[in-house]
């Protein structure tokens, strides 16, 4: 916001009305988005949810990511002393491969001519669009077929640029 803080209060008070606000109170914090290494340490100790880290670090979504994690907390607690070690070995194996392709989309996501190529790709494939649905909201990872229909905007999206640049 531009306004920052004070616009903030602001807008907080105009959405909430009535609600009797102590401005000194409000503070901001970052989700713990799952591009932040989180390690789940040996012994009895089960990190789940945004203790875990496990924030989708396109969508901000955590629920889906809290309620899986919290499910093979549950599973591991049963290994004792090994619970840790279990569990550190299933939140690998459940999001693993799904947090290192978001991190790298992340990064893409924050260039405004990606973002605009794979929304038009959605709108043009079904299937690019469920697999983006999977990889914000569950645990997808970018599939080549996507990838390359989010290449195939991106690059006309470059065309009318280069053309006026020339002409
Ligand atoms: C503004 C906002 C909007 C969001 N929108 C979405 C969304 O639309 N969809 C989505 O999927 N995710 C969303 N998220 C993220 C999502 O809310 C979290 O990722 C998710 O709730 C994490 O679940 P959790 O169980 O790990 O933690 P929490 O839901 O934070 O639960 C932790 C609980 O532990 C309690 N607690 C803390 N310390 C102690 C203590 N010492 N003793 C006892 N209890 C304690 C807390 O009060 C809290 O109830 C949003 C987050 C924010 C901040």
């Amino acid at each position: 916001m531009a306004g920052g803080r004070r616009e903030l209060l602001e807008r907080l008070l105009a959405e909430l009305p009535g609600v009797d606000l102590d401005p000194a109170t409000v503070r901001g914090h970052q989700l713990p988005l799952s591009t932040q290494a989180v390690r789940q340490p040996d012994g009895r100790v089960l990190l789940v949810g945004d203790a875990a880290g496990l924030v989708n670090p396109i969508t901000g979504e955590g629920i889906f990511y809290a309620a899986l994690s919290g499910a093979a907390a549950g599973e591991a607690a049963l290994r004792g002393a090994a619970a840790g070690m279990t569990h550190r070995a299933a939140l690998r194996r459940l999001f693993g491969v799904h947090h290192r392709h978001t991190a790298v989309l992340a990064r893409c996501a924050q260039s405004s001519r990606f973002v605009d190529a794979t929304i038009a790709a959605t709108a043009r494939s079904q299937h690019a669009f469920d697999s983006l649905v999977e990889l914000g909201l569950g645990r997808g990872t970018a599939d080549p077929l996507t990838l390359a229909a989010v290449l195939a905007d991106y690059l006309a999206g470059l065309r009318p640029r280069a053309a006026s640049h020339l002409g």
